[in-house]
């Protein structure tokens, strides 16, 4: 502690204050962190406002599709034809179309084949999925045929294929306002999801032969033509997904005629397909509070025991999607329920094979009910009549009101906890996906985070309102880190092109990074209620749209009136970590210049200062001095008190008091501590500063301090806490709100490290990691049977 004079009353006093807050010592020493990201982001237009909201000339295109196609379950094939009307509401002509033929990435001899990175490990050796791709082993003639490209009057179009992607040149230019028909013929291979592993395909049950399709990215669909990129026909390369002009569809698919079938849309023709007891068993479920089952599993089960005797024609239209995906198996069990979404009634649907019993009959259905209410709440309410998940052995994916759900549980039914929580996290996830990007309709080649960010961003609050213990890690700053603290040269900005982003690092840095980072906006920067309605703004503004980065970027801030062009550079565009130190603290009070206080403390340290090992021991050691002995030996000096107050001070601290006001003279009296803190930003993050004070007397205060602080200087600063009560320490970031990398230099004293456990043991092989307890518990139970002496 160290004291300090206020010599002219208050005017010294608040610039001594202003003085405290800054070193003296450094210079002016930030760098472009709080600069305004100015022309980092496009010219505002007339299509795209500054604001971040579409303009008063945004346009978009629109294409609507009439699809017919046949599945070949023998063959694990399809065969399809598909008439197109496409609208160009550009200000512009358009001479010819481009179209996306994802399927033809599965071929053998495709850009994402042929310039995917390769190596042999002889170490953790080679999967036959990698080696087959490396050798062409799995291409099993995929990719597409294309039979025909005709007008609507039947004459042959030109067209022109580039890897994943189709030119269809028009006979005359497409002017603004008018559409063009025309029809495209087509059949491909069904992927084997066993060897070739994608987003859609198939997956062969050898036990009973069955085949499970979940099919998607299936029939040539039309690019996106916009006034960001013109044609977006960047070719699919496998990481970077997709975007789709928004239109309506209708759908008619016909297959073996023991098998149940799902869809983008409504069911048209429920009676030529469904039996009677299915159509009884949907209208309970419209009143149902739990999900009621439409195909049973005894009933899945009998149909895979027998054998179709003809076809089926499952019909389906969806209106305002941006795509179409169906699932289809005699496999499948069916439940359904219907949920109010903001006072209008969706179907909650999930088809799944016994294998995926009994955890997905007691969960899925209950988790697209709950994923489509909280997501409605903070975004639009889902505007679409029904959201399915399917499970197969697609891990997680998604489509317009359809998604495709990994986990299962083991063969005797049992799972670990881990299984059951990426369930219920996968289907928020990927049902999720239906408000970005299906609606928000975001360009996925582009820009993964702009989905993927801000759906798991939003499945990590809608986990939480599943179980308030689920864990979350997702959007939890404190998981983050130990993909943030890895080298600036290992990792890409969030703001990467899909395709470039190292894959290894794939999943932080476009789900985990986006998300936490929006959650720290939520949490700790904005606030919920600034944060909530600039997000929901956001979503309503773009929903069947088509935004860009900055659109978001310029939303969230327009909404909130919070400055975050710091954060978007720092978090979006940059790869620095966050890192703060308490460097060190100083301690002051305020001079009282009472002279009975100055002297007892006076007195109080020279006594201090007298308690040496030489005088303890004198003490007894010496048992009468010269001076004690003799009296003739003293004079005034041997009884003068250099402590005592005298008049003469008295008088003199009389005349100081009288020169204060009242306030001054609060201040004076009140004896605070001011804590002078030196802050250290190492990681280079600027990040707002929250400080814990914990007092002697057990209680603690916390400060919270804008990320402003550092403008002026973003690697180090001060900054003056004032307090009554003693401080006995400094803790920063008391609830894990920044993802600091290096947590060991945040309190002040300095707290001894953790010691670093070990292990003792006399074998391996007892660990409890990724271990199934309700298998375990089974086991267990008195009735199980156990081998003496097994080892478990
Ligand atoms: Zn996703």
């Amino acid at each position: 502690m160290r004291k300090f004079s206020i010599l002219i009353g208050a005017v010294l006093f608040a610039g001594l204050s202003v003085n405290a807050q800054q070193a003296p010592t450094t210079q002016y020493n930030a760098n472009t962190k709080f600069e305004q990201m100015g022309t980092g982001l496009p010219t505002p237009n007339t299509f795209r406002t500054a604001a971040g909201a579409p303009g008063r000339d945004y346009w978009q295109q629109k294409a609507d599709y009439d699809i017919k196609a046949e599945l070949d379950d023998t063959n694990q094939s399809i065969t399809g034809t598909e008439k197109i009307t496409y609208t160009n509401n550009a200000p512009e002509e358009l001479r010819y179309l481009w179209m996306q033929l994802d399927q033809n990435v599965f071929s053998k001899n495709s850009d994402g084949n042929i310039t995917r990175q390769s190596g042999i490990n002889p170490t953790s050796g080679s999967s036959f999925t990698a080696l087959g791709n490396l050798t062409g082993a799995n291409d099993k003639d995929y990719g597409y045929k294309i039979m025909a490209v005709k007008d609507a009057a039947g004459k042959d179009l030109r067209y022109t294929i580039n890897g994943t992607m189709m030119r269809i040149d028009m006979p005359a230019p497409l002017a603004k306002g008018m559409s063009f028909v025309f029809q495209v013929d087509w059949k491909f291979n069904i992927i084997d999801l066993k060897s070739v592993g994608g987003r859609s395909g198939y997956e062969l049950f050898p036990k009973d032969g069955n085949v499970l399709y979940e099919i998607a990215q299936w029939f040539p669909r039309m690019a996106v033509y916009d006034d960001v990129n013109g044609w977006q026909h960047k070719q699919f390369l496998g990481q970077g997904e997709f975007t789709l002009p928004f239109g309506d569809y209708k759908v008619a698919l016909t297959v073996p005629n023991d098998m149940v079938l799902g869809a983008t849309g409504e069911l048209q023709n429920p009676k030529e397909v469904l039996t009677a007891t299915q159509l009884k068993r949907l209208e309970q479920a419209k009143t149902s509070k739990t999900p009621v089952v439409i195909v049973t599993q005894a009933e899945a089960e009998a149909a895979e025991k027998g054998k179709p005797t003809g076809k089926k024609t499952w019909v389906y239209a969806a209106k305002n999607v941006r795509d179409f995906a169906f699932a289809t198996s005699r496999k499948f069990i069916w439940d359904a329920m219907q949920v109010d979404v903001e006072g209008k009634k969706v179907w909650a649907m999930s088809l799944y094979p016994k294998e995926a019993n009994p955890l997905w009959g007691q969960y899925s259905t209950r988790v697209v009910a709950h994923t489509l209410v909280n997501y409605s709440k903070r975004t639009i309410a889902y505007p679409y009549p029904v959201a399915y998940s399917v499970h197969g052995s697609v891990g997680g994916m998604e489509y317009p009101m359809m998604s495709f759900n990994g986990a299962r549980p083991e063969a005797d039914g049992t799972y670990s906890e881990g299984t059951k929580n990426f369930l219920i996290l996968v289907i928020i996830h990927e049902v999720g996906h239906n408000f970005f990007p299906m609606i928000v309709n975001s360009d996925e080649r582009q820009w993964s985070w702009m989905d993927e960010g801000l759906n798991s961003f939003l499945e990590g609050l809608t986990c939480l309102e599943w179980d308030r213990n689920f864990p979350a890690t997702g959007i939890e700053p404190q998981y983050i880190t130990s993909y943030m603290k890895i080298d600036a040269d290992k990792q890409n900005p969030i703001m990467s092109s899909s395709d470039n982003i190292i894959p290894s690092t794939f999943g932080p840095n476009a789900y985990s990074k986006p998300a936490t980072g929006l959650n720290i906006l939520r949490e700790t920067i904005m606030g919920r209620e600034l944060f909530d309605y600039a997000f929901k703004e956001y979503a309503r503004r773009w929903a069947f749209k088509h935004p860009t980065p900055a659109d978001f970027f310029r939303t969230m801030e327009d909404a909130s009136g919070v400055d975050l062009d710091w954060f978007w550079k720092g978090w979006f565009y940059g790869v620095e970590p966050a890192d703060q130190a308490i460097a060190n603290v100083e301690w002051y009070t305020i001079d009282t210049q009472d002279p009975t206080k100055i002297k007892a403390q006076a007195k109080t340290e020279a006594d201090a200062k007298r308690e040496t090992l030489s005088n303890i021991r004198n003490k007894t050691d010496i048992k009468q001095t010269v001076v004690e002995a003799d009296s003739t030996m003293r004079d005034f000096y041997n009884s003068y008190d250099k402590f005592a107050v005298t008049d003469a001070d008295k008088k003199k601290y009389e005349q100081y008091l009288s020169t204060l006001s009242a306030d001054e003279r609060k201040m004076v009296d009140e004896g605070k501590n001011f804590y002078v803190l030196s802050l250290k930003n190492k990681g280079g993050l600027v990040m707002p500063v929250i400080i814990r004070m914990e007092f002697e007397d057990g209680t603690f205060e916390d400060v919270r301090i804008p990320v402003e602080l550092w403008r002026l200087n973003d690697k180090e600063v001060k900054k003056t806490l004032v307090t009554t009560k003693r401080v006995a320490k400094f803790k920063l970031d008391p609830y894990h709100e920044i993802p600091d990398i290096d947590t060991s230099d945040n309190t002040f004293p300095k707290e001894p490290e953790k010691p670093t456990r070990f292990q003792a043991f006399k074998q391996r092989g007892f660990g409890g990691g990724g271990s199934n307890p309700m298998q375990e518990a089974r086991k267990n139970q008195p009735s199980g049977i156990q081998t003496s002496g097994e080892k478990k």
